[in-house]
């Protein structure tokens, strides 16, 4: 008896593995999610099987979207569509792009219904990320949040530190649509922190400076590197990383025209996170 319901599990199992990805996402009418939502759609190893929103409720996903029917309700119930997910399979993903005034809870919910999460969502502190890489970790879960998913801005992170061994001056612009709840951005702080550790003292003053008009001279989250946020709709998501040399500057600067570009990122994400026993932070890490 306990054989035949030990094969079962393993037979189960495998059928698991060959079967498409179930994808719940949250936020799935919010800019990023509607993309998210198309993506996974489009994605052959991948299926749609949830849709958290706060609007539409008990509307098709893909009936709202113009993508047709997709039997797919949106809710509001995101314990009850981890639930669901938790009891159908065991490769469960929850994609996140929602608030940073949520996104914690959500993660942390997902995590301990046994679903991992994909998360674009910014705004967490590096308290938050610690306590839940703690979380993931003792509950050997993986977990990917990726303050940028454009293998552009990725590209762009890896020049800046190699430039950043030939320059002690730089400072960041990061220039985003004017619904963007949080700044600086998340991209832009990773970027600063993975120059601050190189280790490298940035920026000493040549002059003592006197602010004006307060905080026009930026933001300073750490290792003296200065962040500048610009919010103005027209815009998606752009950063630049100006570096300052004797008679001389280099700047690098990344542009996302559609947030189609970030779909690629996504979509190895929700794969790659099945395989994790942790929480990664970064796509990078994910990239060969
Ligand atoms: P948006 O405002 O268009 O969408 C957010 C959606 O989340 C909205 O529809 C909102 O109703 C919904 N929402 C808020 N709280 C919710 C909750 N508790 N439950 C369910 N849904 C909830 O914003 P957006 O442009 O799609 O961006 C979303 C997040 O993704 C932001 O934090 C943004 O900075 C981030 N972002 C990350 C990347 C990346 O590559 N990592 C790229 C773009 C945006």
């Amino acid at each position: 008896m306990t054989e035949s319901v030990q094969l079962n599990a393993v037979q189960m199992n495998a059928v698991q593995e060959t079967s498409p990805i179930p994808v719940l996402v949250v936020g799935a009418l919010g800019k990023m999610g509607r993309e998210v939502v198309r993506a996974v759609t489009q994605t052959p190893d991948m299926a749609l099987v949830g849709a958290v929103a706060r609007s539409q409720l008990g509307s098709d996903i893909g009936e709202v979207l113009g993508l047709g029917s997709l039997g797919v309700e949106i809710t509001d119930d995101l314990s009850g569509q981890l639930l669901k997910l938790s009891q159908q399979s065991h490769r469960g993903v929850m994609v996140d792009f929602t608030h940073p005034r949520c996104v914690f809870e959500h993660i942390r919910s997902a995590i301990a219904f046994g679903v991992r999460p994909v998360v674009g969502t910014t705004g967490l502190s590096p308290e938050q990320v610690a306590r839940l890489r703690e979380f993931a970790d003792k509950s050997s879960m993986g977990c990917l949040i990726a303050p940028n998913f454009a293998i552009g801005m990725i590209l762009l992170q890896q020049m800046a530190v190699q430039a950043a061994q030939y320059f002690d001056h730089v400072e960041i612009i990061e220039l985003h649509h004017n619904h963007k709840a949080d700044a600086p951005s998340g991209t832009a702080t990773q970027t600063a922190q993975r120059l601050g550790q190189l280790g490298k003292t940035f920026n000493l003053p040549e002059v003592e400076e006197k602010e004006l008009i307060p905080g026009s001279r930026g933001g300073i989250p750490e290792h003296n590197i200065r962040i500048h946020s610009i919010r103005l709709p027209g815009l998606v998501a752009h950063q630049e990383v100006i570096f300052g040399g004797m008679g001389q500057t280099l700047t690098l600067r990344h542009d996302t025209t559609d947030r189609v570009a970030f779909m690629p990122g996504v979509i190895l994400g929700i794969r790659r996170v099945l395989e994790l026993k942790g929480l990664v932070y970064g796509l990078e890490h994910l990239l060969s």
